[in-house]
C-alpha cells in the first residue's frame, strides 16, 4: 500500500521545482535531492523527499490514472456551495470569504457565533469550497511516532505532565527507527512526526543520531518535542528534520503562563519563529476550551498562527484528563472546532489545516467533517500499540486498540469517499 503519488518535475528555479501530477502543478522546493527536469520524484510538505526511477514512478501512476480522475470528479461534487436559509448578514459575510475580501473581527466573530443548522452548513460548504478551489483534491496524510511519555513540564492541560501518576515509557533509538521503517516501507508513509514530552533523557546528540537514521529511509521528519536551545534545532536541521510541530497553545499570555508553571510565552514564540526562518515546515496553534478563554482569544489565536507564517495549521480542543488541573473543564463543541477550521481556511487560503486526533476524540465523524469544514492534513498514530496505550495526554483517543494497517485502511477509505487524493499540497 502506498499513499502518495509521484510526480514529475517540469521546471526548476533556484531552490524550487514545478512537479506535475497528471497536468496538475505544485511548487516544491528541491531542498535533498539533486533533481532535474524529467525527474520522477516524492513531494511532501512543500519539500521533495526523493527521486524514484522512472519506470516505478511510471508503474505507480498508470495504477492511480482513473482513479486520480474519478476522485477530482467526486471532490467536486461534493465540494459544491448549497443554497442555505441564512441571515443577509450572514451572506454578505461569507460573500466577503468567496470573494477574498478583507474580513474584519466582527465579520470573524459573527462567523464563529453561527448556530443554526443551515448556518454552519453554508459555513462549511464555503471553506470546502475555496479548499477545493486553492488546492484540488490534494490531502497530505501524516505518521505520528510518540516516542516518551516522561515530560519535565507540568502544563495544567495534559494526561502526561510530570506530576502525574503514570506508567511510564521509552522507546530506544532502535525502537523507534524500527517503528519508522515499518511506517515507510510497509505503510507507505512518506512524513513522520516524532513527538514526546520534553524529555531531555533524549539528549542532542541521540536525536541527531536518530534523525540520521530515519532520514535515510527518505521521509520528512517532523519534530514534536517542545522547547529544546536553539542549537539542538539548528543541529536537528542539519541532520535533515524538516518539519517542526510546537504549538505555541493560546495567544492570551496571562492564561498561557497560568497553565504553563515555569514557561515563556514570549520565548516559545521567539523559538518557533526561530526554527521557522532555520527553514523548518512550521506547524503551529493552539488549544480550544481553555478556562477563560474568550471568542476574541480565538480569533486571535487564528490571527496569531497566520502571522507566524504557519506552513500546517494544528489546532484541536482540549481533552479534559483525569489527575490533571483541567479534569473538570466543560467539554468543547465539535462544531466550535469545525467553525474555527473554516474560519482558518477563509482567513488563510494556502493553509494546511489539520484535522487532529483530539477532535477526533470528541466526535467519531469529525475526520470527514473537518475535511469538509476546509482541513486537508491527517495524522495518523502510528505507534506501536504496547506504546500507544501509555502516551494518555487525554481520555479516550481513537484507534487505541486498532491494528495500524487497519486504521490507514479506514483512513484511505474515507478519503477516497470524498475524493481526496495524495498528491502534495505543494508550498
Ligand atoms: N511536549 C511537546 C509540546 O508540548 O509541545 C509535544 C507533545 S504535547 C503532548 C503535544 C500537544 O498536545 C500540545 O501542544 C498540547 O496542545 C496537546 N495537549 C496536551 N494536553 C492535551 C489535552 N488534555 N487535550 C488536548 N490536547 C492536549
Ligand atoms: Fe509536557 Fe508537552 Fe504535556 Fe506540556 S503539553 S506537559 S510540555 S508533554
Amino acid at each position: 500500500m502506498c499513499y502518495a503519488i509521484p510526480g514529475q518535475i517540469v521546471k526548476i528555479k533556484d531552490r524550487l521545482a514545478v512537479v506535475d501530477y497528471f497536468g496538475e502543478c505544485r511548487n516544491v522546493l528541491r531542498d535533498f535531492s539533486d533533481v532535474k527536469i524529467g525527474d520522477f520524484v516524492y513531494a511532501q510538505g512543500g519539500i521533495i523527499i526523493n527521486k524514484i526511477p522512472e519506470g516505478e514512478a511510471k508503474e505507480i501512476l498508470e495504477f492511480w490514472q482513473d482513479k486520480f480522475f474519478e476522485l477530482k470528479k467526486i471532490d467536486r461534487r461534493v465540494s459544491k456551495i448549497h443554497q442555505s436559509k441564512v441571515s443577509d448578514n450572514l451572506l454578505a459575510i461569507l460573500q466577503k470569504v468567496n470573494l477574498n475580501q478583507k474580513l474584519a473581527d466582527d465579520d470573524l466573530l459573527k462567523l464563529l457565533n453561527a448556530s443554526a443548522e443551515q448556518e454552519l452548513k453554508l459555513v462549511f460548504e464555503t471553506a470546502n469550497n475555496i479548499r477545493q478551489k486553492e488546492h484540488d483534491n490534494a490531502c497530505c496524510v501524516h505518521g505520528i511516532i510518540e516516542f516518551s511519555n516522561y515530560c519535565q513540564n507540568n502544563c495544567w492541560y495534559c494526561g502526561i505532565r510530570k506530576s502525574q501518576k503514570i506508567d511510564r515509557y521509552r522507546m530506544s533509538l532502535d525502537e523507534i527507527i524500527k517503528a519508522a521503517k515499518s511506517a515507510v516501507n510497509k505503510l507507505g508513509f512518506k512524513a513522520l512526526v516524532l513527538q514526546s514530552g520534553e524529555d531531555n533523557w533524549y539528549t542532542e546528540d541521540k536525536l541527531v543520531r536518530l534523525v540520521k537514521e530515519i532520514k535515510k529511509l527518505n521521509v520528512l521528519i517532523f519534530l514534536s518535542i517542545g522547547e529544546r536551545p536553539k542549537k539542538t534545532y539548528k543541529k536537528l536541521y542539519e541532520a535533515g528534520a524538516r518539519a517542526n510541530l510546537l504549538r505555541f497553545e493560546i495567544s492570551n499570555k496571562k492564561i498561557f503562563q497560568k497553565l504553563r508553571p515555569g514557561a515563556d510565552f514570549d520565548k516559545r514564540l521567539e523559538l518557533i519563529e526561530y526554527t521557522k526562518k532555520l527553514g523548518y515546515i512550521l506547524a503551529t496553534g493552539f488549544l480550544v476550551g481553555l478556562p477563560n478563554e474568550t471568542s476574541d482569544d480565538i480569533i486571535n489565536n487564528i490571527k496569531l498562527t497566520k502571522s507566524l507564517k504557519a506552513d500546517m495549521y494544528s489546532f484541536g480542543p482540549l481533552i479534559p484528563a483525569a489527575g490533571t488541573p483541567l479534569k473538570n473543564q466543560k467539554k468543547v463543541d465539535k462544531n466550535l472546532l469545525l467553525k474555527i477550521i473554516a474560519i482558518t481556511r477563509s482567513l488563510d487560503r494556502q493553509a494546511k489545516i489539520l484535522v487532529t486526533t483530539a477532535l477526533e476524540t470528541l466526535d467519531k465523524n469529525a475526520k470527514r467533517a473537518g475535511l469538509l469544514a476546509g482541513a486537508n492534513s491527517l495524522m495518523l498514530n502510528i505507534t506501536p500499540s504496547n506504546f500507544r496505550k501509555k502516551y494518555i495526554i487525554y481520555p479516550g483517543r481513537p484507534d487505541m486498540d486498532k491494528e495500524i494497517n487497519q486504521s490507514v485502511k479506514e483512513t484511505i477509505n474515507l478519503l477516497y469517499s470524498i475524493g481526496r487524493a495524495p498528491t502534495d499540497v505543494g508550498i
